[in-house]
């Protein structure tokens, strides 16, 4: 498939064709190229999304870095950039969209992204943060309020009592 049909197969998922989605496809696509991955059925590639926008549901197709499988971490910074583990070979990159043409309208911003060279498109780097550590399973607490089991990271302390999140009153004087 060239860049266009991938970006027509994620359009699908993603319920419009736009140029945010482009930039997501477009990273997904050179991130396999340069770490020499595939779809990620486990958790083998790893995705650090840098913003919460159209981009990242190209990454769930194309890359199978996806939030139920906890291989798409959000790391909000609003930029337009995202980093890609290989964890099999340890290797990483960092991509980072370029400033676009201005005066294109959004068919012609989107054609762009998906069609231009690489390095029109993004800059490449190294993450400058470590790959982030596996998925793991958690023991449940049961909340000691509302009877809700929480896994244990989430769990507080309120007078004694183990509370949930939406039990919790957050102490804000520090
Ligand atoms: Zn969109
Ligand atoms: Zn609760």
């Amino acid at each position: 498939m060239n860049n266009k049909e991938i970006f027509n197969k994620c359009s699908e998922f993603h319920g419009h064709k736009c140029p945010g989605l482009a930039i997501g496809v477009r990273a997904s696509i050179e991130a396999k190229r340069i770490l020499g991955i595939g779809f990620s059925e486990d958790e083998e590639v790893v995705c650090v999304t840098e913003n919460d926008a159209c981009g990242v549901d190209g990454i769930q197709v194309v890359l199978g870095c996806s939030a139920g499988k906890g291989n798409l971490i959000f790391r909000i910074r609003g930029k337009q950039a995202f980093s890609f583990f290989n964890r099999k070979t340890g290797q990483s990159v960092r991509l980072i969209l370029k400033e676009l043409p201005k005066t294109e309208s959004r068919e012609e911003k989107q054609n762009y992204i998906l069609e231009a060279p690489f390095d029109d498109v993004f800059t490449q780097m190294k993450p400058n943060y470590e790959l982030p550590e596996k998925a793991r399973l958690f023991q449940s607490v049961d909340c000691e309020i509302c009877g809700e089991s929480t896994a244990e990271p989430y769990v507080r302390l309120d007078n004694g009592k183990k509370v949930c999140l939406d039990c919790f009153k957050e102490y804000h004087r520090v």
